[in-house]
């Protein structure tokens, strides 16, 4: 595959009389905010930032960037934790941000769907969904700024993946501009569909490598009418999955949250996040977020809840917990969950990590990881977090007190290495849910079996056979 061309100022000039030049952005610093991602760790160059404000724009976009071989980077709310959705260093990419396309087209709640232009926010689809008595389960710490086209082009996973799945879940139809500009008109609110290749599955995960998302039919779910939050101190990850296990036995589907963090997160909570107390009395290690949901409107989940915590801790699963007594207690509660990547900022460099294993494997892997990181960066902090009713952990890892931080953030792919080895050992993945971008590209040929890198880049050169959309992302060039 060709590397696309460096676009010129003629060309330049006709994609911007395509969006007009209000939309064209081509200033340094208007460009800015799009070129520099939530962690910090990739700072890219464009040639220009396109804003187009309909799929009609978009198709011409990707007509002319087809005809003039100019490399195209779809990007979303900014905050992919992969650097997919930032361009390189070069400066001759074109960032083609989803944002004006934001509409809400339909809420259907007797069909339980709803269609939605791909740059709405994940918060206003939620909040659409509410109004209408209904719920989109897909929930996560940037629902304020994420984008739907972002969540779907990445496959997002989030806090309700245990009860509800990941965005793929969440899909029924898209709409996509394909590289060479074609609309494909996949919009379609069907459960059931056995008509050939399922194309739409093609487009979920596939970080603005094969089409850019304009449009989504999603799926809504029944408004749970009872909810309740538990903060558990427990003594081990053994004794979570223990707890998780009880907690399934008895409420199915309707755990729809269970999510770790460590002493050590915790400690970094209070002393960062304003506003923040422990919300227990003794110390325990670890620290589960546990939230249950419930259709019944009578007040039963709360009696059922208390039992369950007062049997998990007479069988030693649970040490101490806290049940939410108001929406505002449970709020607290999951802004201090949701404001761990932000706290450990405040803590200097963190080398991060979003693995998962089978659940099983999590004490073990804990454990391994522990050790293979002091021998590594003695006396780093490990504050592991995430989405243990998945397997799913974020494996962040702090500088040690003191220590400078460029020369921690230098063993990066020292200790990644070592702790993706651990993963592969206990048959996990390298990326549970951020997805490959930039920062794993190097690292994919490495965990898939040739037969599928060959699968996947026969799809990609079908569907982008110029490689101009976001070349270099996911597979190499
Ligand atoms: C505080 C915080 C918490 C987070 N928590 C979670 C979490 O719990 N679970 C999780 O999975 N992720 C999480 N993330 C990561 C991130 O929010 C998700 O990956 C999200 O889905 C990205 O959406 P976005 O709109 O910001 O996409 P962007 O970051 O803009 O783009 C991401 C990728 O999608 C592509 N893309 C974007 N829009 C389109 C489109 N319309 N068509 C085609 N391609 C497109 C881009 O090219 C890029 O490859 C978190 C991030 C932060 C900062």
């Amino acid at each position: 595959m060709k590397a696309p061309a460096i676009p010129d100022t003629a060309t330049l000039d006709r994609f911007a009389r395509i969006v007009g030049e209000r939309y064209a952005l081509r200033d340094e610093a208007d460009m800015q905010p799009y070129l520099v991602e939530p962690r910090e760790k990739y700072f890219g160059k464009a040639a220009m930032v396109l804003r187009p404000g309909s799929v009609e724009e978009i198709s011409r976009i990707m007509a002319l960037a087809n005809e003039t071989r100019t490399a195209i980077v779809p990007q979303g709310g900014n905050t992919g934790l992969v650097g997919a959705q930032i361009p390189f260093e070069r400066g001759d990419e074109i960032v083609l941000s989803l944002g004006r396309l934001n509409r809400i087209v339909k809420v259907d709640a007797e069909g339980n769907a709803m269609t939605v232009e791909a740059g709405c926010t994940l918060a206003a689809i939620r909040e659409a969904a509410d109004a209408a008595d209904r719920l989109f389960p897909l929930s996560m710490g940037s629902e304020g700024s994420c984008q739907i086209g972002g969540n779907i082009a990445t496959n997002a996973g989030g806090v309700a993946v245990l009860a509800h799945g990941p965005a793929r879940d969440q899909v029924l139809g898209l709409q996509v501009v394909l590289a060479d500009g074609r609309v494909w008109d996949g919009l379609r609110a069907l459960r059931k569909d056995n008509t050939g290749y399922d194309l739409k599955q093609l487009f979920i995960g596939s970080e603005g490598t094969l089409g850019v998302i304009t449009a989504a039919v999603l799926k809504l779910q029944p408004k749970p009418r009872a909810r309740e939050t538990a903060f558990v101190g427990v003594a081990s990850p053994e004794a979570a999955i223990r707890l998780l296990h009880r907690a399934l036995d008895q409420f199915g589907r309707g755990v729809t949250s269970f999510e770790l963090m460590s002493r050590l997160g915790l400690d970094f909570v209070l002393r960062h996040l304003p506003g923040s107390r422990d919300p227990l009395q003794g110390s325990w290690p670890w620290y589960v977020l546990l939230e249950t949901s419930s259709g019944d409107e009578a007040q039963t989940l709360r009696p059922r809840v208390e039992a369950l915590l007062a049997d998990a801790m007479a069988a030693g699963e649970a040490e101490d917990a806290a049940l939410a007594a108001s929406a505002a207690q449970a709020n607290a509660l999951w802004r201090m969950r949701a404001s761990l990547s932000e706290v450990q900022k405040q803590e200097g460099g963190s080398i991060k990590h979003d693995v998962s294993v089978p659940i099983a494997a999590i004490p073990v892997f804990m454990k391994e990881a522990a050790k293979l990181v002091e021998e590594i960066v003695p006396g780093a902090r490990l504050v592991p977090f995430g989405h243990l009713g998945d397997g799913n952990i974020h494996y962040n890892i702090s500088q040690p007190v003191g220590a400078d931080k460029k020369a921690f953030l230098a063993r990066w792919e020292e200790v990644s290495a070592a702790v993706h080895g651990l993963v592969a050992r206990l048959g996990g993945s390298i990326s549970a849910e951020h997805g490959i971008g930039r920062m794993k590209k190097d690292l994919l040929a490495g965990v898939k079996s040739a037969v599928e890198m060959e699968m996947m880049r026969a799809i990609k050169r079908t569907l982008d056979p110029n490689g101009i959309l976001n070349p270099g992302k996911v597979l190499q060039r």
